[in-house]
């Protein structure tokens, strides 16, 4: 079965342009993807989606005829695409079997928590899950995440969805055109050196000359023990879908993860069912 790579990322983190290049990277390979679109606000796509939340979920008229806002109008077009569900991973299933597919690529709303945190976002994913090796990949805006308490708080975010999905995850440090991900490895790997980095920040901020930084450097301390743990099961990579480097470095996490899939998430969908 070809994986299932479900993008997820907080908005402005390059989750589409991250899909554009991938696809345009598989296709160069003579390896093309079947790509499903879950944004039913995104405006225009640059690429060709094969299955299309839009094609059959209007968000404007949802919002006007439900009198909803933005999120609530995502929630409602997830809602009624997942009754779809059983009808679009058997569309997924009939492609793979043709064999022509190498890659199934799946968009998510750029309101991260409409689709990671909703029964609809939950029973797509599960479906996908349970027919497909399925990877989530976590696309961060790496320039944005550069300092301690932003990067603490977007691996935190990371780990809530780790567990909520239990599924095998990269973390994928975009936009390396911009800023390099060095620092960012260094601090997953090495508890140190990130302290050192949040007493620096500490430091620059407070000037009672403790260094102590205060409640938040000492929130950020603990929390960062318990982010070793969740660092441990993840894979990361740095990319930039601008220029495309990294690329390779990605898919190869996504080949190591789908093994993680078959020996660790296969046997216990398995046993649950
Ligand atoms: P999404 O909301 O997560 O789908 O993010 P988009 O793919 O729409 O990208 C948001 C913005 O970041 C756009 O202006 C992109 O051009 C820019 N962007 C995305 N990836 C990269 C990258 O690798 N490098 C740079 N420099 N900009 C990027
Ligand atoms: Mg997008």
């Amino acid at each position: 079965q070809p994986p299932a790579i479900i993008c997820v990322g907080m908005a402005g983190s390059g989750k589409t342009t991250f899909m554009q290049r991938l696809n345009a990277h598989l296709h160069t390979a003579s390896e093309p993807p079947y790509i499903l679109n879950l944004d039913p606000a995104v405006r225009t796509l640059p690429f060709s989606v094969n299955i299309d939340i839009r094609d059959s979920i209007n968000y404007k008229e949802v919002m006007s005829t439900y009198n909803l806002g933005p999120n609530g109008g995502i929630m409602t077009c997830l809602n009624l695409f997942a009754t779809k569900v059983d009808q679009v991973v058997g569309i997924l299933e009939t492609r793979a079997n043709a064999g022509d597919i190498s890659r199934i690529l799946v968009d998510t709303p750029g309101q991260i928590e409409c689709f990671v945190w909703s029964a609809s976002g939950a029973i797509l994913l599960d479906s996908i899950a349970s027919s497909f090796p399925t990877v989530v990949a976590y696309i961060v805006d790496t320039p944005r995440t550069a300092s301690p308490s932003t990067f603490m708080a977007n691996m935190v975010y990371a780990c809530s969805i780790l567990y909520k999905t239990k599924l095998p995850m990269i973390i994928v440090f975009n936009k390396t055109d911009v800023h390099d991900a060095d620092f960012a490895k260094e601090w997953m790997t090495d508890f140190e050196a990130f302290q050192a980095a949040l007493q620096e920040a500490e430091n620059s901020k407070d000037d009672d000359g403790t260094g102590s930084g205060g409640y938040m450097g000492s929130l950020l301390n603990s929390m960062s023990l318990m982010l070793d743990e969740f660092y441990k099961t993840l894979s990361v990579v740095g990319v930039s879908a601008m220029t495309g480097q990294g690329i390779d470095d990605f898919l190869a996490a996504v080949d190591e993860k789908v093994m993680e899939y078959n020996s660790d998430y296969l046997p216990e969908l398995v046993r649950m069912q």
